[in-house]
């Protein structure tokens, strides 16, 4: 049997119960218990404070994860739901969601945690460390669900950390850096059009915090006015309190299921994230000449949609000629104008998405879709009436202490990891602006996600969960 599958029996086998290192001693310390206030990690693994082996003395720590909780609220969580399970719809800010946050208020004042909020909902649960005037260790993610959705997307990265968080203090461990986990107000941009709302606004975009002031939901509901519905934003001016001060964090773990069919496929139990690619979208739209479908010869036509098409395959071109699979384009959308069959299209829309985890080699794709999309309109003889770059957002580095920390974490506790790129992204790669940043990664059923089968089993959510805290063990201490 190969070591995987060794471990992977032993993870299945233990994972209700207790998994660390076999020489250590379980203590329960009593919250009231004065001794688990006061002891420090270097207190209770035996290590001197001035010996600096006591940071990797942490594997000697009992992590007990109670699966059947952290299960357990995953299924309550998902019953604030707008649509019926196992399809979960939690929209920002509607009824459902302001429960879902009661929820999570309610869990992180239960984990001894201290409860605030900003003033657009982003939750931040802290745990005092003993030096609490240095930066603090975050964790987190978002609650909010897209409609007929799953249960487990950003959910485990928020109660997983709560419980990550009971989980230490079960072990004795005492932090020097304060720990926060964070609920992200709107990773899914369902309502208002804009992805990671929370964690863009926290890591202090001042374009968004303005254009939140006049931003409208499909209803035309206002986001002020959806906000205040929510409890939040009482005052009109005061988002700009939301923004983050650089160095508040000093570092941020996320972790999330991987959205994709990787880890499970491969039988790893934790991926370690290196790198967020990131997208860039940018729309274009041709004009032609129009006319009759049979009256127009060929050699006089200024077809729009011909342009289009044009475009779409140069992209693909571009983005294969990178030489990296790490590069990816996609015409998402292809509109034509007046969209009839025996018309010419004198109009066309296209809308791109290109990621890439290289900032320069996506910039240069999009520098060279805009090159050809000037070149097309040319030999075309149409005329290229919009180029816009909506967004073009920088890819994130995982930062390489967290990703060292994240790999001692998974090594530690026996559990295989694999290091690997999110394609996905997530509120890590906004809080990468404001903190040094790591993502941890579960295997997840299929890889499915956005959709109701979403799944990830009791013992990979058991390994997250340890990994995660262990590796903010281990940042709180440094
Ligand atoms: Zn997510």
């Amino acid at each position: 049997m190969s070591r995987i599958n060794v471990s992977l029996v032993l993870i299945c086998f233990f994972s209700f119960i207790i998994t660390s290192h076999s020489k250590s001693t379980y203590t329960e310390f009593d919250d009231d218990d004065e001794d688990a206030t006061i002891k420090t990690m270097h207190q209770f693994s035996g290590y001197p404070p001035s010996n600096p082996d006591h940071y990797h003395s942490l594997s000697s720590l009992s992590l007990l994860v109670d699966s059947l909780s952290l299960q357990k609220q995953i299924d309550e969580l998902a019953t604030f739901s707008d649509s019926p399970l196992p399809a979960v719809t939690r929209v920002l800010y509607t009824d459902m969601d302001v429960a879902g946050r009661r929820y999570i208020k309610n869990l992180m004042g239960l984990a001894g945690l201290s409860v605030r909020e900003d003033a657009i909902g982003n939750i931040f649960g802290r745990w005092d460390g003993y030096e609490p005037e240095l930066a603090a260790v975050g964790t987190g993610s978002h609650t909010d669900a897209i409609p007929y959705s799953g249960k487990y997307d950003g959910v485990v990265g928020v109660l997983g950390a709560i419980e990550a968080i009971n989980v230490l203090k079960k072990a004795g461990f005492k932090p020097k850096r304060s720990l926060e986990v964070i609920m992200f107000t709107s990773e899914e941009p369902t309502r208002f059009g804009i992805s990671c709302l929370g964690s863009r606004l926290l890591a202090g975009s001042e374009t968004l915090e303005k254009a939140l002031m006049n931003t409208f939901d499909s209803q035309n509901v206002s986001f002020l006015d959806a906000a205040k519905s929510a409890g939040y934003t009482r005052d009109n001016d005061d988002l700009s309190s939301v923004l983050l001060k650089n160095g508040f964090y000093s570092g941020f773990v996320e972790l999330h299921i991987e959205q994709g069919p990787i880890l499970e496929a491969e039988g790893i139990p934790i991926g370690v994230v290196t790198a967020i690619a990131a997208p860039a979208s940018i729309k274009v739209d041709f004009e032609g000449v129009g006319g009759h479908a049979g009256a127009a010869l060929m050699p006089s036509r200024n077809d729009a949609g011909l342009a289009a098409a044009e475009l779409a395959l140069a992209v693909e071109k571009h983005v294969l000629d990178s030489g990296s699979i790490d590069t990816v384009g996609t015409v998402g959308i292809l509109d034509l104008h007046p969209r009839a069959v025996n018309s010419i299209p004198s109009k066309a829309h296209l809308e791109i998405d290109t990621r890439d985890i290289n900032e320069t080699r996506r910039n240069e794709v999009v520098e060279k879709i805009h090159q050809s999309a000037i070149d097309i309109a040319k030999k075309r003889r149409v005329k290229l009436s919009g180029f816009e770059i909506v967004n073009q957002d920088p890819p994130a580095l995982a930062d390489s202490n967290i990703i060292k920390a994240m790999e001692a974490s998974s090594s530690e506790l026996n559990l295989n990891y694999k290091l690997m790129v999110s394609r996905a992204y997530h509120d890590s790669l906004f809080m990468a602006r404001v903190s040094p940043m790591g993502m941890i990664f579960i295997p997840c059923y299929k890889g499915y996600s956005h959709k109701p089968e979403e799944y990830a089993a009791p013992e990979d959510l058991v390994n997250g969960v340890k990994v995660l805290a262990l590796t903010l063990a281990k940042l709180s201490l440094s």
